[in-house]
């Protein structure tokens, strides 16, 4: 048995999984909007202690537990930094070593995206093939590529797909910078030009889905309710995504000349499979060797696959 857990700016999800890479027990928390590192680690802690007992185990009896975090990962040390999404986290935190105090058994960190991604190659949509671009459309655009059947991580920093520019000098990015896929495609871009819109008297459903919903934020969740009511901001924004994505990825296979590209995170998953055939649409006019496109699929571990790619890490 091993543990995985994914940690999310929302949502913190823990599995169990056997030698099969079957999940076995499963516990979710909300993210601490407040405190600190401590306190994010004392939520993580709880749900991996409620999946063990669900199965009648300690957390010291798991082989390892995995984590996939945001931030800047020293997997040695066990240390996230610049964990911008998660409360508090001004300073590096060695996460590594406070839960393997806490848990008691051997813990290992990983980016979440990279995670995410090495578990649809081994287990999912990834798996018969050897190289992959997995691009994780969610609050930002993350990637991960695998090559010859391994990760790519270049110095540290490589699949910033989100970062590929799409248009010179374009709409200005989370990032800073102008023109980037992520400006056009991430929700939180798309939220705050939603938010711009509605400024200047557009009509749009989002805010109102939003409220009736009791969220603060336009979630996925959100953007596919309004998609369904065919709102028209809505729908203008998400296309203007998937034309984005279609430019930024075809580009980057252009580099790569990848297998497969899996589609995964937040967004990516919610909408499926008729977005991922759109995405893939989109990149055709872009692509260089055109009658060879690669296969595009959705990521087939749903909901569970970061806290599930997070296992393999032990
Ligand atoms: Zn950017």
């Amino acid at each position: 048995m091993k543990g995985g857990i994914d940690l999310g700016g929302t949502k913190i999800q823990a599995v169990i999984v056997d030698g099969d890479h079957q999940v076995v027990a499963q516990a979710r928390h909300a993210t601490p909007i407040k405190g600190g590192p401590p306190d994010v680690v004392a939520h993580m802690v709880e749900a991996i202690r409620e999946a063990s007992e669900q199965i009648g185990a300690k957390t010291g009896d798991l082989k390892g537990v995995g984590v996939g975090s945001p931030g800047a990962i020293e997997a040695e040390a066990g240390v996230v930094a610049e964990a911008r999404n998660l409360p508090g986290w001004d300073e590096p935190f060695a996460m590594g070593p406070a839960l393997e105090k806490a848990l008691d058994t051997k813990v290992r960190i990983g980016n979440d995206v990279q995670v995410a991604v090495d578990g649809e190659f081994a287990l999912g949509a990834g798996r018969d093939s050897s190289s992959l671009l997995g691009v994780w459309w969610g609050t930002g655009v993350g990637g991960g590529i695998i090559l010859d059947g391994k990760p790519w991580l270049g110095q540290g920093a490589a699949g910033e797909i989100g970062h590929i520019v799409v248009k010179q000098g374009g709409a200005r990015c989370p990032c800073g910078r102008r023109g980037c896929m992520e400006a056009y495609a991430g929700r939180s871009a798309m939220e705050t030009r939603a938010r711009k819109l509605k400024k200047k008297g557009h009509h749009t459903k989002l805010f109102k889905i939003m409220e009736k919903h009791g969220r603060t934020r336009l979630q996925s969740g959100i953007w596919s309710r309004a998609l369904e009511a065919k709102d028209e901001m809505a729908l203008a924004l998400i296309n203007r995504a998937v034309e984005a994505l279609g430019t930024g990825v075809a580009s980057a296979v252009n580099v790569l000349d990848v297998e497969t590209v899996v589609i995964g995170g937040g967004l990516g998953t919610r909408l499926g499979e008729p977005y991922v055939r759109r995405i893939e649409a989109a990149m055709m006019p872009h692509l260089f060797v055109s009658d060879r496109p690669p296969a595009v699929l959705p990521a087939a571990l749903g909901d569970l696959g970061g806290a599930v790619g997070a296992t393999l890490l032990v």
